[in-house]
């Protein structure tokens, strides 16, 4: 199974697998990134301790592969909030001060932003003018929260960045093809966003409940352009993790006992 495309390249090497995208690989000489496969795991917030040894030798693993020191990473707890943080002089794993963050940004240099996925949708943001990046976790709540319109913001404020100079990677994550919900997920989108129809749509009757399916990438795309993102710097990398589960952490497809997947984001 491969996933490469035209703007993905599935790596696999000593036995490890990643993928990285090739819009960022223009930017190689000051910027590091991935997005793991399986098997690698990173645990979630609250199994940590106990898959610990596990997680920090697949951070070694990875780091190692892309030639970047582990103890560089910083990870938040994230929790499904809007909460973006520039990072700050504290990095580690699951430090008290990154409690509820769902996004970082920085422009340090050696500083491994690391939010982990299991469907959730994966942001990479870099603006190579003002050379900061980030990484920005939007799930479906998330998305509702327009995490995405808040990074970008942030990204300004802090970087006074341009946003037609930001790129945005969309990595792999749940897609249309797998995004079922019911009136109540629907209703929540319908009343955060006008004009959506051409993203929900309407699936068969179950169980005498009305399913739909619902583009987030799409929406995510959308609250991008109208922060003013150039569409050419929208990259999507077209991947469904429901889909590809084979090589992807779901959780829809494996429910709590998924593992999570990285992405990995640094700069030189
Ligand atoms: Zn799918």
């Amino acid at each position: 199974m491969d996933l490469s495309n035209e703007n993905v390249v599935h790596v696999k090497k000593n036995g490890i697998e990643y993928i990285q995208f090739k819009k960022l690989l223009e930017y190689e000489d000051i910027l590091t990134h991935c997005f793991t496969l399986k098997p690698l795991d990173f645990g979630d917030n609250s199994n940590y301790e106990e898959k610990k040894d596990i997680v920090i030798k697949n951070y070694k693993t990875i780091c190692n592969e892309l030639n970047i020191d582990y103890k560089n990473i910083v990870r938040p707890y994230q929790t499904h909030t809007n909460n973006v943080k520039e990072l700050g002089e504290d990095f580690g794993i699951f430090l008290d001060e990154n409690k509820d963050i769902d996004g970082f940004i920085t422009n340090k240099r050696n500083k491994i932003l690391s939010l982990t996925y299991a469907d959730c949708t994966p942001i990479y943001l870099f603006d190579p003018v003002k050379k900061a990046i980030g990484n920005i976790h939007s799930g479906w709540q998330g998305t509702v929260k327009k995490i995405a319109k808040k990074s970008i913001e942030k990204m300004i404020q802090v970087y006074n960045s341009n946003p037609e100079n930001i790129i945005c990677v969309i990595g792999p994550t749940i897609r249309r093809c797998h995004f079922e919900v019911e009136d109540d997920v629907k209703d929540i989108f319908l009343k955060e966003f006008e004009d959506i129809k051409d993203i929900i749509t309407k699936g068969e009757i179950k169980e005498s409940k009305q399913k739909y399916y619902i583009d987030t990438v799409k929406i995510n795309k959308r609250m991008l352009m109208e922060m003013g993102i150039c569409e050419e710097n929208i990259i999507d990398c077209g991947i469904c993790s429901v889909c590809n589960s084979e090589l992807i952490h779901s959780y829809r497809k494996e429910g709590k006992t998924a593992g999570r997947n990285t992405a990995l984001i640094m700069l030189k």
